[in-house]
């Protein structure tokens, strides 16, 4: 018998579905989704977006319900991860009711999400409580007239309240997510590191991708994960580990701290191989590689198909064909190869 993969046939549906998980043409398991709530942020980082940025008008972004309709869907389909992101996920309005809503899905292993830790103060409590394991906070100085030039507008203390926030509230791990730049931030990578120890928190340094066009050229500013795990090497004993959190990042230990190391290079070490997820940017747009322009549009069937979550599936599955097998990052061209922000497809 056919049944209708409506909404509620959704639950009935799922463990037949999961046996028949997320699975693109190379054979990788898709099972990590990234949704970007908002493409508005309130920093401007330098190497994120462009100083005027124009920003999408509300009746082009997902409304929350349907962001929560698109992760049921994909928790049905055997996604374990989500990872809300954006633009800044916590200036969208309401946001706590969406972490809330995804919280409580049976199925999904893990909610965790990225921010600029600019909103924490008052929100690392409630996100905690909505079911939030784990949370990466953006931090690229601890110089605040420095950190006010990265982000062209944001302000360190606030920052810096809302990491204490968050270890307040006993998330099951914060991370610190740290773009090196060179002439930018790059003489701050060991006091990075060493604040993450004080803290008993992590650090993800990650190299910087050439997304978007911004107003520097990015093989000016490029610092290598390599050079950047000599320097610390220099200074900490820290031992290689096979631990992952099921994203790019490799790991180092530092032992006699609490304290991981993770390195995202997607130049020095292409991570294309064991990639497990994918990216849902505010408008609907599944995009199936951050370095590549390949995806389905999702917005549409939301739109035309309220109650039948049919089409979605079959576009969601019909997707898997024609995720490509790696990116394309060249910090030669004189065009990026992807001329999206990181703050549009979500970080
Ligand atoms: N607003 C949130 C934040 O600041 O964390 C979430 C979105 S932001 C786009 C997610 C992450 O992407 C941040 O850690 C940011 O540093 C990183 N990012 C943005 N543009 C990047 C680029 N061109 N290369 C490498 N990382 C980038």
């Amino acid at each position: 018998m056919y049944i209708k993969p409506t909404t509620n046939a959704m639950a009935m549906l799922a463990p037949i579905i999961q046996n028949n998980v997320l699975t693109d043409q190379f054979g990788r398991k898709v099972d990590y989704i990234r949704l970007s709530i908002t493409d508005r942020c309130d920093f401007r980082c330098v190497y994120c977006m462009s100083e005027d940025m124009a920003f999408l008008p509300r009746d082009e972004v997902l409304s929350l319900e349907e962001c929560v309709r698109l992760v049921k869907i994909f928790v049905a389909l055997g996604v374990k991860k989500v990872r809300i992101t954006g633009g800044e996920p916590l200036v969208r309005k309401n946001a706590l009711w969406l972490f809330e809503e995804i919280g409580q899905l049976p199925g999904l292993r893990e909610l965790v999400t990225t921010t600029n830790g600019s909103q924490l103060e008052h929100q690392a409590q409630a996100l905690r409580k909505a079911g939030v394991k784990r949370i990466n906070i953006s931090l690229d100085s601890l110089d605040a007239k420095r950190f006010r030039k990265i982000t062209r507008v944001g302000e360190l203390d606030k920052v810096l309240r809302g990491i204490a926030a968050a270890k307040q509230a006993g998330f099951d791990n914060i991370k610190l997510n740290t773009v090196l730049m060179r002439g930018f931030n790059d003489d701050e990578t060991l006091s990075l590191l060493d604040f993450s120890i004080a803290q008993g928190i992590d650090i993800s340094f990650i190299e910087e991708m050439p997304l978007g066009e911004v107003n520097h050229t990015r093989d000016s500013t490029f610092v290598s994960n390599e050079v950047t795990l000599k320097l610390l090497q220099a200074h900490h004993n820290l031992i290689p580990s096979t631990e992952t959190t099921g994203g790019p990042a490799r790991y180092w230990r530092i032992p006699g701290t609490n304290t991981r190391v993770g390195f995202i290079s997607p130049h020095s070490h292409n991570f294309c191989e064991s990639c497990n997820r994918v990216r849902i940017t505010c408008k609907g747009e599944l995009y199936l590689c951050l370095g590549q322009e390949d995806k389905v549009d999702l917005m549409p069937l939301l739109r035309e198909y309220p109650h039948d979550d049919a089409p979605l599936i079959e576009a969601i599955l019909g997707s898997m064909q024609i995720k490509p097998e790696g990116h394309d990052f060249d910090l030669r061209r004189a065009q990026p190869a992807v001329v999206r922000f990181m703050s549009v497809t979500g970080g």
